[in-house]
């Protein structure tokens, strides 16, 4: 590197502008030709690194793409540029995240960074004064945004690709010039020079058209698409540009064929112009700018509105065709077109806006199997319990958004075979009785998206429930309790009950350790849940505790949306649900008819007793603490003295002097409605609200 040297002068890469075009811009500043500048530069020659010293066009074709260590630090040396500048001027540095290489290693030819060289705007060449752009070179590029134009692909003087061969190397290079070598030319010396700044026929790209070209620049730079179909479930760029490819083909083969597509608004004269080129089409694949801009502009409508996408898809692809390099989008649409109908809960779909915070969010809140108080309510009769668990998480993820049941599950980690889930889910629209199942499913999902739950199920999906109690730790427990700790079957169904509590997750997925081995087992730990008595449901309760404490979780065991949501409304064919439907736990139902949940909690954290709120209510003391402990309210200890003494001749005789609930709360340190309670117990005619108030003003205006 000793014998390269400082160059007088340099030119500063422009933009956008590629390694070559720089090369040749700084060639011709200094009156040198090509392989001249190379050498001086350090890129090739005795100065170059080793596998560099002879020229070769490949090694041209390597340093576009990327520059490595030795070519780049001669550069800096002869140029100072820094490395970054140099860099900017290769094709992986922008377009990494969807370059593909083959088998061998090489730059795979299907992938949007390769190149398509020749491709240029006239107007810009003219602009920059004969400097190409780099965005030019990329497959999917085939619009100038900023002259709303088709790039032309071919030198209208020699009729070939410019830039198809490199740039030669004993001659100085003539920015924005022609440097194909004419047919038949006797001297090798002889080129076509042709000026490609020169206007030869302008084709309009619409505003449609160059928004389907940009976004693909953001799903390449970004990583990842989020458009259209791919708004709810964003997919990888590699993903987004192989459907964007295979619809695009899709399209264009049809239009070809003359077949009837509709073309939005792609403006006919280019449409036309596309057409004509059609017999340049090599391997199916779009190859001039046109072709090429019309195909991407159709598949991005296509994306965007399902509707269209099924018509385009519809009776167009082979039955054979895989799709294993597509989306999960693409793979359903695909499937739709076949004849297969994924989508029956469209209403859902509609009934409800999209997710604000993005469907992967409103999975975050939701367990893979619904809540067992929410499955309670939204039974589906003769299914599997499980698998309805299932399909109902997967109608909430489902509703506002057009996850397919695929995705759905996905997100929620769920194993269930998604046609099972599909066929349950269709029960929950179809099915008699569960008819109005849609509606809570709805109102829930919007709760989900409203609210911020204290338990993060994306989080917990991911534990590790192995270790979840030992052996040793359950024998300790059943000592505890006094309970016979059973087998291994006991503990093993102890643990899935633990499991599920803390996951939300589907029993097939609990570790191999304690995985159930058949139905029968799940149902088992079912039938045991609802079995437990209060003093060992607490204890396991610890265990689950301990555990997310382990894992540094600070959140409820458990959790459930407050059944308030789904707006149940009792008085609607009460009858028939109650006949239909037996209540789950009776003595809760019982509850229900003096209390609601949430005032059960009210009158609790206003300092009243379990005994008194179960004689208030009617069921015992261990119902009323099972509610308020799942509702995350820490029970005080049982002899601890009420909070609240209450002198029921006191409170009479205040209310009956005129005091309001109000005041008489306040004293007390309680809520109005306890006030309230304890007086209708004491047979008080309680006044209309705000009625003493109202009887003080009377006073003040007839004083
Ligand atoms: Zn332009
Ligand atoms: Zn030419």
């Amino acid at each position: 590197m000793t014998e390269l040297r400082r160059l007088p002068f340099r030119v500063r890469p422009m933009p956008d502008e590629p390694l070559d075009s720089w090369l040749e811009t700084m060639a011709a500043a200094h009156g040198v030709t090509f392989g001249q500048m190379i050498v001086a530069l350090g890129l090739s020659g005795p100065a170059a690194v080793e596998q560099d010293q002879h020229y070769s066009v490949g090694r041209l074709n390597r340093w576009s793409f990327h520059l490595d260590e030795g070519p780049l630090e001669r550069l800096i040396h002869t140029t100072g540029l820094s490395a970054d500048c140099l860099q900017a001027m290769t094709r992986s540095a922008f377009a990494s995240t969807v370059t593909k290489y083959t088998l061998k290693g090489r730059l795979s030819i299907q992938c949007p960074t390769a190149g398509t060289q020749g491709r240029f705007c006239p107007e810009c060449l003219l602009d920059s004064g004969g400097r190409w752009r780099l965005s030019w070179t990329y497959a999917f590029v085939s619009m100038c945004p900023r002259h709303r134009r088709v790039l032309s692909d071919i030198c209208p003087s020699c009729g070939e690709a410019p830039r198809a061969r490199p740039q030669p190397m004993y001659l100085v290079p003539r920015p924005g010039c022609c440097h194909n070598r004419p047919h038949r030319a006797a001297d090798p010396r002889q080129r076509c020079g042709a000026d490609l700044r020169d206007e030869t026929g302008r084709v309009e790209a619409s505003t449609g058209m160059l928004a389907a070209q940009r976004a693909q620049f953001a799903t390449i730079s970004q990583g990842v698409g989020r458009f259209g179909m791919y708004r709810d479930n964003p997919q990888t760029a590699p993903l987004v540009m192989e459907d964007l490819r295979t619809i695009a083909r899709i399209a264009v083969r049809a239009l070809v064929n003359g077949e009837d597509i509709d073309a939005g608004d792609i403006p006919s004269a280019t449409l036309g112009k596309a057409l004509d080129e059609d017999g340049i089409l090599r391997k199916e694949r779009p190859r001039t700018s046109a072709l090429a801009a019309l195909g991407a502009s159709l598949a991005f409508q296509a994306v965007q509105d399902p509707d269209r996408l099924f018509k385009l898809l519809h009776g167009r692809i082979p039955p054979s065709a895989v799709f294993d390099q597509h989306s999960l989008q693409l793979k359903v649409s695909v499937a739709r077109s076949r004849g297969l109908n994924m989508r029956h809960l469209t209403h859902i779909q509609h009934l409800v806006p999209p997710p604000p915070s993005g469907a992967k969010e409103r999975a975050r809140k939701l367990p893979a199997q619904i809540w067992p108080e929410w499955a309670a309510q939204l039974r589906i009769p003769k299914t599997d319990p499980e698998l309805a668990a299932a399909a109902v998480s997967t109608a909430v993820m489902i509703a506002g958004t057009r996850l397919s049941h695929v995705e759905a599950l996905e997100m929620l980690g769920s194993p269930l075979p998604r046609h099972r889930v599909r066929d349950t889910t269709r029960l929950l629209r179809d099915t008699d009785p569960a008819k109005n199942l849609l509606l809570p499913i709805a109102r829930l999902a919007i709760y989900l998206d409203a609210e911020n739950p204290p338990i993060d199920y994306a989080r917990r999906r991911a534990l590790d429930y192995a270790s979840l109690l030992p052996a040793v730790d359950w024998n300790a427990i059943a000592a505890r309790v006094n309970t016979r700790r059973g087998g291994a079957p006991r503990l093993r169904q102890i643990r899935l009950l633990l499991y599920s509590w803390l996951s939300g997750n589907h029993p097939d997925q609990a570790p191999q350790l304690f995985r159930p081995h058949s139905a029968a087992e799940v149902t088992n730990a079912r039938e045991l849940a609802a079995s437990l008595s209060h003093e060992l449901e607490l204890e396991l309760l610890n265990v689950a505790r301990r555990f997310l404490e382990a894992h540094r979780i600070n959140e409820p065991v458990r959790w459930s949306p407050p059944l308030d949501v789904a707006d149940w409304n009792p008085t609607v064919d009460d009858a028939e649900r109650t006949a239909r439907w037996p209540v789950n736990q009776p003595a809760r139902e019982h509850l229900r008819t003096t209390f609601t949940f949430s005032e059960l909690v009210d009158e609790y954290r206003s300092g009243r007793a379990l005994k008194d709120l179960a004689s208030d209510s009617g069921v015992g003391r261990s119902v009323i603490s099972r509610v308020l402990k799942e509702a995350g309210i820490e029970l005080r200890p049982a002899h601890a003295p009420r909070q609240v003494v209450v002198d029921d001749d006191r409170i009479r005789v205040d209310y009956q002097n005129g005091r309001t609930l109000e005041a008489i709360a306040r004293e007390l340190g309680c809520s109005e409605s306890t006030v309230a309670r304890r007086l209708r117990l004491l047979d008080v005619q309680l006044r209309a609200r705000g009625g003493r108030t109202k009887d003080l003003a009377e006073v003040v205006i007839s004083e």
